[in-house]
């Protein structure tokens, strides 16, 4: 019996090859109707025998393209119009018709395909790409999303190209960046001056530069890669002492899976997280020596991604097994983008410069994700990922939040959607400042939304604190802790509501009683909190210096621990401080508090402990150490370090003094480094359940949520949970969001939003 229905697609589903996907499922059904974009998503009809419709939908549903997202469907019958075909057709809206922006995707198994066929037109040809892959949101220029508002405007399309592009039965119907090597963009190859070097074909040029150990800044999806053979000891000695990068780890990427897996271990997860189109870098455990050990020396971890752009394929083909592919920038500053402005910035840095003139108009960094507790976790959320909303599971007013200070972010809400933006990085260069306003104008057209409320960090001294003030036409500026927008941000990606026990697990932020918080639990909603516990506070000697100099922070930790006369034994005995003259000056600043604030950080803890074990004394970027100690684990039976729960007012204290003195006396005892860390990491993990079983008790609360960059670590994070679960706690964790600072701008908008929505927003500023 002929049947005809009618569905409605709500969601992700506009400018991802939808209808062309729709036209091509009708058909194999051989069903007539029509395909139609409305301004509130898409609207199918199909007429035909009831079990092709059924065979239809249920294959629509199961094959939908990567990109797309149903929020919703519905389905009603329709009247029979005897239509005898499938079309698609125009609606008013077509011109707009690609509301949302989609991320940039990996070249697909198709496109390849061709790039390997002698005999296809588009033959090794770098820039191909379809409906389903190639660049999207590094293109644009402007909204709605038509090749006229991309970098692709300067190349009109060939006839065959426009050919494609009209044929609703063509996989590139509608492609965008469609384009073929006699009407698209092309490679050139230029010296370290800017000057073209005379070669027919400048990637094989590029590729025996990279051989002869050259550094090349090759011109990527988002932003500019430097480059070099990651098996070449001497190239990656000259890339690090050239960006002033001694030991922080270098991505790398690997010419196809199955090298992956020689030098990493890979389990099933791990695989599909490499191969999905979004292809972040993955950290992946260590287990070949294959690539250089310059690549991350001292860590577990390698991060490793495939090739996504038909560019890194083509390198891969002459025959690199693996290459480092870093962010082209100087340190702090973003990623760059533009030809002329990779040639100055990278002065001095790279060799040779493989470029073309299709323009990146939006800089995007890699994303970095691990799996941990058998499932992705984003660290960073960036190219591939953004500029997809997330849905939140409530609609609050709309809001611009600015992020903190470093690993920035920004975020939109607009409805119960969440536009995150790239990754943008620390804020201590100018360079870094603009791209915020950069991403803020981006993220505005994007989400089509100009808030005028902002949120940002309670720090006075944060530069988005200040922006936020500065920002002529906000007509309110809501500051939130960095602590409660840490458990927010892990809430809304989490879709709950209500109150919880936020365990945030982090580096340093500002607290509301002045003090530099960073081991905090909180009772907290998304509009207010409070401060039920946190790690007995310490002193940080000489302030931000703490951070480069952890050395200090365990001085401060053995004080603690041994008292004001016997410290300085022990710091000798355990070789903590690096010069002599070192002691008295120590003595005399943490005695008088001379710039040395409190803090109740986790990071720093961490800092202290690895420099007690003798792991180093200084740092050269954020978290090293945390990283190694994270390395050198290793489980053991022997006794728990153990810890003191004190109920101070009406805040639990955590004091990890007890645990000090027993690593301390361990350690001269000859216990190994490796089972303290691993002893560290229990012991952690032990006392972060117990804080929660008592405010559980307390408040009668069972939902639990860990953030805060502390939970980066994958010993911690999988310990706290396993722990937690354990003592019966529904616990939550970010896996789509990061929970280091990128993700606290999200945490931000929805907690000001929802101050907004109760009434509870006071019109103002930040403390002081
Ligand atoms: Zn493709
Ligand atoms: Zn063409
Ligand atoms: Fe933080």
């Amino acid at each position: 019996m002929i049947k005809r229905v009618r569905y409605h697609f709500a969601g992700i589903v506009q400018g991802v090859g939808f209808r062309p996907f729709i036209y091509r499922m009708a058909r194999q059904h051989t069903l007539a109707g029509f395909v139609q974009n409305r301004p509130d998503g898409v609207v199918v009809e199909v007429e035909g025998p009831g079990p092709s419709i059924d065979a239809f939908i249920s294959d629509v549903n199961a094959h939908l393209p990567p990109l797309a997202d149903v929020i919703h469907l519905s389905v009603n019958e329709a009247t029979i119009r005897k239509d005898s075909e499938f079309k698609i057709i125009a609606s008013d809206t077509d011109g707009e018709a690609n509301v949302h922006i989609t991320p940039d995707i990996a070249t697909c198994g198709e496109c390849l395909g061709e790039l390997f066929d002698p005999k296809d037109r588009r033959y090794h040809y770098p820039f191909i790409n379809c409906t389903n892959c190639g660049p999207r949101l590094t293109i644009i220029g402007a909204i709605p999303y038509d090749r006229v508002n991309t970098s692709m405007a300067c190349f009109p399309m060939c006839p065959e190209c426009l050919n494609e592009y009209r044929d609703p039965a063509d996989r590139r119907f509608h492609a965008e960046p469609n384009a073929c090597p006699v009407c698209g963009p092309r490679l050139t190859l230029l010296d370290e001056d800017g000057q073209q070097l005379p070669t027919t074909d400048p990637l094989q040029t590029a590729c025996d530069k990279l051989f002869s150990g050259g550094i090349i800044a090759i011109k990527g999806l988002g932003g500019f890669h430097l480059c070099v053979d990651a098996c070449n000891d001497a190239a990656i000695k000259r890339l690090r002492s050239r960006k002033y990068r001694e030991a922080k780890p270098l991505a790398i990427m690997v010419k196809n899976i199955k090298y992956a897996c020689q030098i990493a271990r890979v389990n099933d997860v791990e695989k599909v997280l490499l191969e999905s189109f979004q292809r972040p870098v993955v950290l992946l455990k260590k287990k070949n020596l294959l690539v250089s050990e310059g690549v991350a020396p001292g860590m577990g971890n390698l991060g490793i991604m495939l090739p996504y752009t038909p560019i890194q394929h083509l390198l891969f083909e002459k025959g690199f097994p693996a290459l480092v592919m870093t962010s082209a920038n100087q340190t702090d500053e973003p990623i760059c983008i533009g030809n002329r402005e990779a040639i100055t910035r990278l002065k001095g840095i790279a060799d040779f410069f493989l470029v073309h003139n299709r323009d990146i108009l939006v800089r995007c960094d890699d994303s970095i994700a691990m799996v941990a507790a058998d499932k992705p976790i984003l660290m960073r959320r960036s190219r591939g990922y953004v500029s997809k909303p997330l849905m939140l599971r409530e609609t609050y007013p709309d809001i611009l939040a600015l992020g903190p200070q470093s690993k920035t972010t920004i975020c939109i809400l607009k409805d119960n959607l969440a536009f995150l933006s790239p990754h943008i990085g620390d804020l201590e260069t100018p360079q870094a400042r603009d791209f915020l306003h950069e991403s803020t104008n981006l993220m505005s057209q994007i989400a089509q939304c100009r808030p005028k409320r902002v949120a940002c960090d309670l720090h006075p001294g944060y530069y988005t604190t200040r922006a936020a003030l500065n920002m002529e036409d906000m007509e309110e500026v809501i500051p939130v802790q960095h602590h409660h927008a840490h458990v927010v941000s892990c809430m809304a990606e989490n879709g709950i509501t209500g109150q919880v026990i936020g365990l945030a697990m982090d580096g340093t932020g500002y607290g509301s009683d002045g003090h530099i918080w960073g081991g905090e639990f909180l009772v907290a909603d998304e509009a207010d909190f409070t401060r039920f516990g946190h790690l007995s506070y310490y002193l940080l000697p000489g302030g931000e210096k703490a951070i480069h100099e952890p050395w200090r922070i365990a001085t401060s930790l053995l004080r603690n621990t041994f008292g004001d006369d016997d410290w300085h034994d022990y710091a000798q005995q355990l070789d903590v401080v690096p010069e002599e003259r070192y002691y008295p000056l120590m003595e005399k600043i943490m005695r008088n508090r001379i710039n040395s604030p409190f803090t109740s950080s986790l990071g720093r803890l961490f800092d202290g402990v690895a420099v007690i074990l003798g792991l180093r004394q200084k740092v050269s970027f954020e978290g090293q150490t945390a990283m190694e100690m994270e390395a050198i684990a290793t489980k053991q039976e022997m006794d728990s370090l153990p810890f003191d729960i004190t109920a101070g007012g009406n805040c639990f204290l955590l004091d990890f003094s007890p645990a000090i003195r027993k690593i301390t006396e361990s350690l001269l005892a000859g216990q190994s480094k490796g089972s303290l860390a691993w002893a560290f990491h229990y012991c952690l993990q032990k006392a972060l359940c117990e804080m929660a079983i008592r405010i559980r008790k307390q408040t009668g609360l069972n939902r639990t949520v860990l953030t805060g960059g502390c939970f980066q670590n994958r010993i911690l994070l999988e310990g706290c949970l396993q722990e937690l679960e354990d003592a019966g706690f529904d616990v939550f964790i970010h896996r789509r969001v990061p929970t280091n600072d990128g993700g606290i701008s999200l945490g931000q908008a929805v907690c000001a939003s929802a101050r907004v929505k109760t009434g509870l927003s006071s019109p103002g500023k930040p403390a002081h």
